[in-house]
């Protein structure tokens, strides 16, 4: 294998499923020996066996994101074996708590559903800058994965688009603390990715609506999204930092035709 990241360690979280999972794939295919890290070690574990069943390096850490202590000794496990971290994805969150809906009405909002919401996406984020930024050699790269939940609003998960819009200012802070040394750091905002799972979790009607506010005839896949974090990782992007990528198949680049006079 020969890629892009030839040489390179990176370090994915939230990689045991899902965007995370195709993205630790992605990068270990293009040459990167990658840090799989999440809080659930069967899926940790599974992301890293699969990319070692195709000749790449992977290891699989178990670490709660929103932890400084398990952060920091996630981090250090990694650098012992592999040096170094070049390439950062800080991919890790939570949608309400795991259960849909939960943060629907302000009114009756559990509070612990917006902190540990607020903890994971926001504060998880944080802490794998903060432990990977010693670490990673100038001219490094970071993605954060934000969502146009970010960008719009939306009648549910509001402690999921807070933390996930506060990801797009911590980006441009980020970029701007660590430009002079090269280190770049961009946001990739995608909307729903249509997994099976998301597939099963969605009605036909709501699976209906979504395509209706597409402009083009397809989802975006996580292997789209890992397309994107890639190119944003990689020396050809040396250019951008501070940047929030939409993937959305232009949901957000129109208003939906029922609302055009
Ligand atoms: P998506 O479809 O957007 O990729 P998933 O729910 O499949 O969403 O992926 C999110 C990943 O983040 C899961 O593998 C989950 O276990 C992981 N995760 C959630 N909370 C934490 C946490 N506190 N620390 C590390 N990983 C976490």
């Amino acid at each position: 294998m020969s890629g892009r990241f030839d040489g390179k360690v990176a370090l994915v979280t939230g990689a045991g499923s899902g965007i995370g999972a195709a993205c630790a794939a992605r990068l270990a295919a293009e040459g990167a020996c990658v840090g799989v890290l999440d809080l659930r070690t069967a899926g940790a574990r599974a992301t890293a066996a699969a990319i070692r069943a195709r000749g790449g390096t992977a290891m699989a850490l178990t670490c709660d994101v929103s932890d400084d202590k398990q952060v920091e000794e996630a981090v250090a496990t990694l650098v012992t074996s592999f040096g170094r971290v070049d390439v950062l994805h800080s991919n890790a969150a939570v949608l309400d708590h795991g259960v849909y809906g939960r943060d629907r009405e302000l009114e009756t909002l559990d509070v612990a559903v917006w902190d540990r919401t607020m903890e994971v996406n926001l504060r998880g984020a944080m802490l794998m800058v903060k432990h990977t930024v010693p670490v990673m050699p100038d001219g490094g790269a970071m993605v954060l994965t934000s969502s146009v939940s970010a960008l719009v609003g939306d009648t549910v998960h509001a402690a999921y688009g807070a933390s996930k819009a506060a990801l797009l200012g911590f980006t441009r802070y980020v970029a701007t603390m660590y430009g002079t040394r090269g280190i770049r750091c961009n946001a990739v905002a995608p909307a729903l990715v249509l997994t099976p799972a998301a597939e099963r979790a969605l009605t036909p009607d709501q699976l209906a609506v979504k395509q209706a506010e597409r402009l083009l005839p397809w989802a975006c896949s996580v292997d789209d999204v890992a397309s994107l974090v890639a190119f944003l990782c990689s020396d050809e992007a040396r250019c951008l930092t501070g940047q929030t990528l939409v993937i959305d198949s232009g949901t957000l680049a129109h208003r939906p035709q029922h609302a055009v006079e």
